[in-house]
């Protein structure tokens, strides 16, 4: 998607921009902008809000001298979103036009319109407290409530307030919840769009589904052999389902065909979830070959992110993979839960923008009824941590006095802060210490900033740069359905029976060691992902710069590994863990049961103590990224946690920063 953009004349493309609902109101749209200091802008997905409205700004002259900032919940919609509008404006991308997302910025000082992450815009506010470079700031897909939107709302009200009274800001919402934030912003500016709905046949399943994999796929075959032309979406909740169905969808078409049970089309799926490469991300907006229907297998993306064209045929299972954070454990987990109705109502939807269509709930229409009205906010759902630090870092030093949206509840506030305390990112005052100010420049979650501040302490910067690079990339195994012995062949002189974080360090420096224009035959032998593994090295590098910038001395352990694994013990102590004699593990600081997950190299092998990155639920709780611990080590890395809390002082690994 980078690049040069076509240069061929695409007259298509300013029709189809033309044609947009936004197109209609575009005067009154600009003027009102014009007037009010904040305008809230409703319009269901696919109205042109996204492409067409910074586009309308820039034409208007209202940003001159300046930039528009647009922000996205999601990287892959500001990615793809920027790639689009360069292609309207006949403009290279990263030029005129461009993104900066998380450890990818293409954009520069010529830069007009700028797609960004809400996370990156926030890390801009701890630098540029003002926010100069932007004339304009839209923030898009409110209704998402993501954290850092959340805190962007605070931000830029803020800012209006005093020091940037001429700010524009536009906020854009699919769905009609817009009292709520006219009310935050103290106005009723509020342009409905009205897009283009035909009607859509609800149906749903008389009796609930035992798995809603087996489900969709069966609802998707059903579709495609007995509904007319037209393609399908059908959302599941991330990318092993989806290349799941992938495999198998083709498979069983093909039986159909065989036995005579399908129409004459071919069934072709297309994936699109967060980590897909951008290059096949875009396939969703081809249209399917002559005689083909496509199946897009989405994530939660294409709810309201994206737009998809040609869909006739929605199938949604009422699952979605969230992140919450977890009061028994103390950190965030990703857990599959029910959609809220107005996310069923958004994905059903997407059936009828080009003309009338049906959505498949493969669910009880009683259990729509039951579904909550609307999903909370990610601000009342997931750890605070990053947060407290970040409207620390703006000088908000009671983070009660921030003018939250849907204020946290205290006591998830306190947890926060005692995390924090604990990382040794705030005195016992609660005001930063230099560790906190280093920490806050880090472009990841404090905890993985602490594991590389305290990995530079312990002399093992070198290698928690790449592990903490290993974990912010996507995932670097593929095991393919049948695959899955060769690939435990390929991967086994990797193994470390310290576990995840080591394992995939020794397949990192195996990487680095190949010539770099066999890496990528090398990572396909090795049944490895190869953009993951190069990301990471992107990454690290930029993770570097970072540390260098903080003139964070840089170090490597060598072989002896239990510097890196005691630094990643000063960040991720909170998910430390014991081994019962049930062979389950007790989480240290709140007790709870957990599993090693299967897919860990530590699977079976039952070490004393471990930590761990990220718990997932299923019908049980699972850690995965998995490393193997001393017990001796707890009390005198986060002696607030593992000593009683009367006796602990300072973490010793804080001293230092003091
Ligand atoms: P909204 O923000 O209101 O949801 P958008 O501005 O994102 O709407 O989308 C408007 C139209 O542009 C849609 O018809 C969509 O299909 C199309 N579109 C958006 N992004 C792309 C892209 N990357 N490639 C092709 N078409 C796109």
């Amino acid at each position: 998607m980078l690049g040069r953009t076509d240069d061929r004349p695409t007259q298509a493309l300013a029709d189809h921009a033309g044609c947009l609902p936004i197109a209609e109101v575009r005067d009154e749209l600009l003027r009102l902008i014009k007037m009010h200091d904040t305008t809230i802008l409703v319009g269901e997905t696919g109205s042109g809000k996204s492409t067409q409205l910074p586009q309308f700004i820039l034409q208007s002259g209202m940003a001159r001298g300046g930039c528009i900032a647009v922000t996205q919940p999601r990287r892959v919609a500001a990615i793809s979103v920027a790639g689009r509008v360069a292609q309207e404006m006949h403009v290279t991308l990263g030029v005129q036009v461009g993104y900066s997302v998380r450890f990818d910025d293409t954009s520069c000082a010529r830069t007009r319109i700028r797609y960004l992450t809400d996370g990156m815009l926030v890390r801009e506010a701890l630098a540029d407290g003002d926010l100069k470079r932007y004339k304009v700031i839209i923030l898009d897909e409110a209704h998402e409530r993501t954290l850092s939107t959340d805190i962007l709302f605070g931000i830029v009200k803020r800012l209006q307030a005093c020091r940037r009274q001429d700010l524009k800001v536009v906020v854009m919402s699919a769905t009609l919840d817009a009292a709520k934030f006219a009310d935050f912003f103290g106005a009723g500016r509020v342009l409905h769009l009205l897009g283009r709905q035909y009607p859509v046949e609800l149906l749903y399943l008389p009796e609930p589904v035992d798995s809603y994999v087996d489900a969709v796929l069966k609802a998707v075959l059903q579709i495609h052999a007995h509904q007319p032309p037209g393609d399908i979406l059908a959302f599941l909740t991330g990318q092993e389902e989806i290349e799941a169905l992938q495999r198998l969808i083709p498979e069983r078409a093909g039986h159909m065909h065989a036995s005579g049970d399908s129409g004459q089309a071919t069934l072709v799926p297309v994936p699109i979830f967060a980590a897909l490469p951008p290059e096949q991300q875009a396939k969703v907006f081809e249209a399917a070959p002559p005689g083909c229907r496509k199946v897009i297998l989405a994530t939660n993306i294409a709810e309201t992110s994206i737009t998809v064209p040609g869909v006739r045929y929605v199938v949604d299972p009422g699952f979605v993979k969230a992140r919450s954070y977890s009061a028994r454990t103390g950190g965030d987990s990703l857990q599959v839960v029910p959609v809220s109705k107005a996310q069923a109502r958004q994905r059903s939807g997407r059936a009828g923008r080009e003309g009338p269509g049906k959505a498949f709930r493969l669910y009880k229409e009683e259990t729509f009824q039951a579904l909550p009205a609307a999903s909370a906010p990610e601000i009342q759902r997931v750890s605070l941590a990053l947060l407290m630090l970040q409207l620390k870092q703006l000088g908000i030093e009671q983070p009660q006095d921030f003018d939250f949206m849907d204020r946290p509840s205290t006591s998830a506030m306190l947890r926060a802060l005692e995390l924090l305390l604990a990382l040794g990112a705030l005195g016992a005052e609660g005001a930063l210490t230099p560790l906190g100010r280093h920490m806050v420049r880090l472009p990841v979650e404090p905890v993985f900033a602490k594991v590389l501040l305290a990995g530079a302490q312990l002399g093992c910067s070198q290698e928690a740069l790449s592990v903490v690079a290993l974990s912010s990339t996507d995932p670097i195994y593929i095991a393919n359905r049948g695959m899955q012995d060769s690939a435990a062949q390929a991967w086994k002189p990797f193994m470390s029976a310290l576990g995840d974080h080591i394992t995939k360090l020794n397949i990192y420096s195996s990487f680095l060691e190949v010539r770099k224009a066999d890496r990528r035959r090398w990572c396909t032998e090795h049944h490895l992902n190869f953009r993951s593994l190069k990301k990471a090295v992107d990454i690290r590098a930029q993770l570097a710069e970072h540390l260098k910038q903080l003139k964070v001395p840089m170090a490597s352990c060598g072989s002896d590994m239990a510097p890196l694994r005691q630094a990643l013990l000063s960040g991720l102590f909170i998910n430390a863990a014991v081994l019962l004699p049930d062979n389950t593990y007790r989480l240290q600081a709140s007790s709870q049961k957990v599993m090693i997950h299967p897919s860990s190299v530590l699977h079976g092998r039952k070490p004393p103590c471990i930590i761990f990155e990220e718990l997932l639920r299923t019908t049980r709780s699972y850690a995965r990224n998995v490393t193997v611990i001393e017990a001796s080590w707890l009390p005198e890395t986060a002696p607030m946690y593992f000593c009683s809390k009367s006796t602990a002082t300072a973490a010793p690994l804080r001293e230092g920063w003091q």
